[in-house]
C-alpha cells in the first residue's frame, strides 16, 4: 500500500506560560482571525485542531463574540477540531475529579459548539496518569495521543524485557490497571515534527527527506504522522501549497491534510500484533529522569495548597451538601457550580498548576483561587442554611437560652475529630434601634457558661468558649439586610464516628448554678509525660531535638525519630530541581528544639518544638550569572553562599482522643533564597515498593529507578497520600497540598524515608530562556499540614487510606432554632459500605437531575460496594450517562475499577 502522510494542522496553545494570561490572550485573538480567515478562503485547507481543549474559543469570543456563528459552523463542519478537554491540565497536579470535570465539562462544551473530537489529547502533559485509558474509555473515547511518559527506542534499537515504558513505535496500547486499553499514540518525534512546510521543492525536498525518515523509524504502519504546529505556533497559511509540493516531490506517498479521527481510523485499520501494551502510569520511568519534570509538584507550594482546599471544598463539601439538601427540597445550584469549577479550572492548565510561569501568571491564578473558592463558600453557606431551617431540633426541652446547632459531614468518611466553629448566639439588630443602644446592650450581655448535649442528651467532650461582641448583619432573601451587634461563642467539639453524608444536631445548654458542680464527661489529660502524649492507638514521644518517636500500639511498631526537616539548596528551575554537588544537607536533627506543651485537653492534646537551622541564605553570586548566560541546570557550578541565617521552624504535633493519627503542622518564616525544605518520615521498614495515592488510584511505585536514570532526586507526585507497608504494618503520610514525595533508601536503622518537601524556591522560570521569577522563592510566613497515619495488619492498610481522605476534609457546624421540621435529626442522606473503594464524589447530574454516586476500588483485587437507597440505582459512566440497572446488595468493582452509580430522582423532584 502507498504510504500516507497524515498532516495534522494545531497550535498548542499555553493559555499562559512566560507570558502572563492577557499577552497570550492577544495573541491568540490574533492567532484565531488569521486561522478562521485560512479556512474561509481556502477550501483545501481542511481542518484545524484545536489543541484538545475548548476554553481556546471561549477566550476568543470573549474578544470578537460577532465570530460566535462562524466558529460554530467551523465546529460543526469538522474543520475546526475542539475537544474533549476544557483546558488542558496537568493530570498530577488536579485532584480526580477535576480530571473529569475537565473532560466532562469539554465534552459537553465542545457538543455544545457543535462536535467532540474523541482523542484523548495530552500533548505536554508532563507524564500522564494510569487510569487515563479508563477514563477515556468509559468516556466513549477509545484513542489517545501524549507526548511524554515513554521513551520511544525506535527500528534500530532493542527493546530489552521487561522495559515496561519503551516501545520500538510511536503506536501502542495503553491499559489501565484495571485492563482497560486504549490505542495510544506518542509524538515519538514531538508535536511539530512537521512544521512550517517549505513550498520552495528545494527546501521542500531536504525538509521532507529527514522528517520522513524520522516518522518511518517510529510508525508500525504505512500511515505516518506530521503535526503541522508547536507552542503559540501561527497558522501556516501556505499549507496547501505545500502539500502540493511535496506530493509532486514523492508521488509514491500520499500526502493528505487529515485530522486525529481520520489517522486514528487509518492505524486502528492495520495495527501491527506485536505493538508493545504499555501498563499504567506514565513517568518517564526508562529514561534518564531529568526531564521528567516532576519537581513542578513543589514549585510554588502555595498554589498546591490553594487549590488542594478549593478542591476540598467544591467535592467534599459543597456538591455532596447540595445533593443532600436537594433530596430534602432545596434546588441544586447546577449554574453556580459550573461556573464555580470553570473557575477553578482554568487554574488547571499545566503551565499554570505546576507553578511553572512568570511571576504574572501566578499572581492572576491567586486571585482566581479566590473567586473559586467564594462561589463554594457561597454554596455551602446556602446549603447550611437550609439545614439550619429545615432539620428536627424539637427535641431539645433544655429551657431558656439553650442554642440548638448542627453538625454535618458531607463526605463519604467516618469522622472521628475535633472540630471547631462559631456561633451566634444573640443579636442586637441596628434595625428600629440606635447603633449606640445595641452596642450598650451587646456589651452589658452576660452570656452564660455552656456545656454541649447530644440528642440523647449526654454531655459531649469539648469546650465552648465565650467571644466579645462584635459587628455582624444578614442578608434576608426578602428584605433589606439586617446588621447587628452580636454575641458569639466558639465551639469544640469531638465527634466520634459520625456518619458520612450525615446531618447531626447538638445543642448548648446554659449549666445552672447547681449543676456547676457537676462532674464533667471522663475528663484526663492525653499526656502520660511531659513531651508524651498517648490516645488508644499511639503514643507520641517529642524529643529534644523537636523530632517525635511513634508507638502504634495495636501493632506495637516504633518510628523513631519520625520527623526530621532536611534543607538544601537548589540551582534549578520551576521545573527541575538540582542541589549544587557534593553539598550536604542540613538536617535539624543536629539541633536542639524549645519544646512547649500548647495544649492540654481531654479530647486533645498539642506540643509545639521549635527548632533553629542555620542554613545558607541562597546560592553563591555565580547563580545569577549562569542564569543569564542560559547554562542549563546541570552544568552550573555555583554552590551556596557562605553567609547564613537562622531559620527557626515550628513544627506543633497534634494528638486528638478520637484519631488514629498525629497531626503535624509546620510554620516558618522564609527568608533565605534558592533551597529545598523537606520533612523526613523514617518508617523503619524495608519495601521494595511504594503506594502514592494518584487520579482514581493507588499507585504501586517502585522505590529505586531503572538503569538509565541519572538524576540523583527521584521525587513524585501524590495527591492526598503517600504509603510504604510490610505485611504486618505501615505507615501512611497525609497531606494537605503537598504534591512532592521522595522515597529514600535509608539505612538499617530509618529504614525507607518518606521525604516530604515543605518548601521549594528559585529564582528563574527555566526551559527555554531566561525568565526571573522572584515570587517562585516563596519569602514570607509559610505554614504546612500534614498527618501520619501508623497501621497494622491486613484491612488496617485500607483504613489508614479512608483516614488519610477523611482529613483532606471538614465537617461543618451551623447554628439552628428549636424548631419542629421536616428533616429528623441524625438524618443521613445515604448509608453505603465498602471494603477496599475510596470515595470521591456526590453531586447531581445536571441533565438528568439523579445523584450521582463515586468510588473507585484502591485495590488489585475485586471490591464490594453496597449503597442503601431507596432510589433506583444504576451503573453509570463517568460522564454521568446511564448504562445498566443495578439490584440492590452488593455491586462487585473490578481491581482498581472507577465506579459511578446513578440515583435516579424521586417523583417531582
Ligand atoms: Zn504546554
Amino acid at each position: 500500500m502507498k504510504k500516507q502522510a497524515h498532516v495534522i494542522s494545531h497550535s498548542h496553545w499555553d493559555r499562559e506560560w512566560y507570558l502572563p494570561y492577557e499577552k497570550h490572550h492577544m495573541l491568540e485573538v490574533e492567532f484565531m482571525d488569521k486561522l478562521l480567515d485560512t479556512l474561509e478562503r481556502d477550501p483545501e485547507f481542511k481542518s484545524f485542531h484545536l489543541d484538545g481543549q475548548t476554553i481556546m474559543l471561549d477566550d476568543y469570543l470573549q474578544v470578537r463574540p460577532e465570530r460566535r456563528g462562524l466558529v460554530e459552523k467551523l465546529v460543526r463542519e469538522k474543520r475546526l477540531y475542539i475537544g474533549p478537554w476544557y483546558i488542558l491540565q496537568d493530570e498530577w497536579l488536579t485532584g480526580s475529579e477535576s480530571n473529569l470535570r475537565n473532560l466532562e465539562t469539554g465534552m459537553r462544551e465542545a457538543k455544545e459548539y457543535g462536535n467532540v473530537s474523541r482523542v484523548g489529547y495530552f500533548p505536554d502533559s508532563f507524564g500522564n496518569m494510569g487510569q487515563a485509558p479508563q477514563i477515556l474509555l468509559d468516556a466513549g473515547i477509545d484513542c489517545a495521543a501524549f507526548g511524554r511518559g515513554v521513551k520511544p527506542t525506535g527500528f534500530n534499537n532493542e527493546v530489552s524485557d521487561g522495559a515496561d515504558f519503551a516501545s520500538r513505535y510511536s503506536e501502542m496500547f495503553w491499559e489501565s490497571p484495571d485492563g482497560s486499553r486504549i490505542l495510544g499514540v506518542l509524538f515519538a518525534n514531538w508535536y511539530s515534527n512537521g512544521i512550517e512546510i517549505p513550498t520552495d521543492p528545494g527546501e521542500a525536498e531536504k525538509y521532507w527527506e529527514k522528517k520522513l525518515a524520522d516518522a518511518m523509524k517510529f510508525a508500525s504502519t504505512d500511515h505516518l504522522l506530521f503535526m503541522n504546529g508547536c507552542d503559540h505556533q501561527p497558522v501556516q497559511t501556505d499549507l496547501t501549497d505545500a502539500l502540493k509540493t511535496a506530493a509532486k516531490l514523492y508521488p509514491e506517498i500520499d500526502f493528505v491534510h487529515s485530522d486525529f479521527t481520520g489517522y486514528m481510523e487509518c492505524l486502528k485499520q492495520e495495527l501491527k500484533e506485536d505493538l508493545a501494551v504499555i501498563k499504567g502510569e506514565l513517568r518517564s520511568q526508562e529514561t534518564d529522569g531529568w526531564y521528567t519534570l516532576a519537581n513542578t509538584a513543589s514549585s510554588r507550594i502555595y498554589l498546591k495548597q490553594r487549590n488542594a482546599r478549593c478542591e476540598a471544598l467544591f467535592t467534599r463539601a459543597a456538591e455532596p451538601l447540595a445533593a443532600m439538601a436537594h433530596d430534602r427540597g432545596m434546588e441544586y445550584p447546577h449554574h453556580l457550580f459550573d461556573y464555580g469549577w470553570k473557575t477553578l479550572m482554568q487554574n488547571h492548565p499545566h503551565d499554570s498548576i505546576c507553578g511553572c510561569s512568570v511571576d504574572e501568571v501566578h499572581r492572576e491564578m491567586e486571585a482566581r483561587f479566590e473567586k473559586a473558592e467564594q462561589v463554594a463558600l457561597h454554596i455551602i453557606g446556602e446549603c447550611l442554611a437550609w439545614f439550619s431551617a429545615h432539620v428536627d431540633t424539637g427535641k431539645y426541652n433544655t429551657g431558656e437560652g439553650a442554642v440548638p446547632f448542627l453538625v454535618i459531614n458531607p463526605t463519604g468518611f467516618y469522622k472521628s475529630e475535633v472540630t471547631k466553629f462559631d456561633l451566634i448566639v444573640k443579636k442586637y439588630p441596628f434595625q428600629g434601634s440606635s447603633v449606640a443602644a445595641c452596642l450598650e446592650q451587646a456589651r452589658q450581655e452576660e452570656l452564660p457558661a455552656y456545656r454541649i448535649v447530644d440528642s440523647e442528651g449526654n454531655e459531649v467532650m469539648g469546650s465552648v468558649e465565650l467571644l466579645p461582641y462584635a459587628f455582624g448583619y444578614d442578608l434576608p432573601k426578602d428584605r433589606f439586610r439586617n446588621a447587628y451587634f452580636g454575641r458569639s461563642v466558639r465551639v469544640t467539639l469531638e465527634t466520634a464516628g459520625q456518619e458520612p453524608f450525615s446531618v447531626k444536631s447538638y445543642c448548648l445548654v446554659p449549666v445552672t448554678e447547681n449543676e456547676a458542680e457537676r462532674k464533667p464527661v471522663k475528663a484526663e489529660s492525653l499526656f502520660t509525660s511531659e513531651y508524651v502524649m498517648e490516645n488508644e492507638w499511639l503514643s507520641c514521644r517529642i524529643n529534644e531535638n523537636g523530632t517525635v518517636d511513634i508507638t502504634h500500639k495495636p501493632s506495637g511498631r516504633i518510628y523513631r525519630e519520625a520527623v526530621m526537616l532536611e534543607d538544601t539548596r537548589d540551582i534549578g528551575n520551576e521545573y527541575i530541581y538540582f542541589k549544587p554537588v557534593g553539598e550536604a544537607p542540613v538536617l535539624s536533627g543536629n539541633s536542639e528544639a524549645v519544646l512547649a506543651r500548647t495544649e492540654d485537653k481531654p479530647y486533645r492534646a498539642a506540643v509545639q518544638a521549635k527548632v533553629t537551622m542555620e542554613i545558607p541564605v541562597s546560592a553563591d553570586e555565580r547563580l545569577e550569572q549562569e542564569i543569564h548566560d542560559l547554562v542549563e541546570f546541570r552544568h552550573r557550578k555555583a554552590g551556596s553562599s557562605v553567609r547564613t541565617l537562622p531559620m527557626t521552624v515550628t513544627v506543633t504535633y497534634i494528638l486528638e482522643r478520637a484519631g488514629k493519627g498525629l497531626k503535624v503542622e509546620v510554620a516558618f518564616d522564609n527568608q533565605a533564597l534558592d533551597h529545598r525544605l523537606r520533612m523526613l518520615v523514617g518508617t523503619g521498614l524495608d519495601t521494595p515498593w511504594h503506594y502514592a495515592d494518584s487520579i482514581f488510584e493507588v499507585a504501586k511505585r517502585s522505590n529505586s529507578v531503572s538503569e538509565y536514570w541519572e538524576n540523583p532526586c527521584n521525587a513524585q507526585h501524590q495527591q492526598l497520600f503517600v504509603n510504604v507497608h510490610e505485611e504486618q504494618a505501615g505507615m501512611t503520610v497525609a497531606n494537605h497540598g503537598l504534591n512532592e514525595y521522595e522515597i529514600l533508601p535509608g539505612d538499617a536503622q530509618t529504614g525507607k524515608i518518606i521525604a516530604l518537601t515543605l518548601h521549594r524556591g528559585v529564582r528563574e522560570m527555566g526551559d527555554w530562556g531566561d525568565f526571573p521569577t522572584p515570587q517562585a522563592q516563596c519569602l514570607g510566613k509559610q505554614h504546612k499540614e500534614f498527618a501520619l497515619f501508623p497501621h497494622g495488619a491486613g484491612e488496617d492498610l485500607m483504613r489508614s487510606y479512608e483516614e488519610a481522605y477523611a482529613y483532606s476534609s471538614s465537617l461543618w457546624g451551623v447554628r439552628s432554632e428549636m424548631q419542629d421540621a421536616s428533616i429528623p435529626d441524625g438524618f443521613t442522606f445515604l448509608k453505603y459500605s465498602t471494603d477496599t473503594l475510596l470515595w470521591t464524589a456526590l453531586k447531581v447530574q445536571e441533565e438528568t437531575g439523579d445523584v450521582i454516586f463515586r468510588a473507585f476500588n484502591a485495590s488489585e483485587k475485586e471490591g464490594e460496594l453496597a449503597l442503601e437507597t431507596k432510589r433506583r440505582l444504576y451503573r453509570s459512566n463517568v460522564l454521568g450517562e446511564k448504562k445498566e440497572y443495578l439490584e440492590q446488595g452488593k455491586i462487585p468493582v473490578r481491581g482498581y475499577g472507577i465506579f459511578t452509580a446513578g440515583l435516579e430522582k424521586k417523583d417531582g423532584e
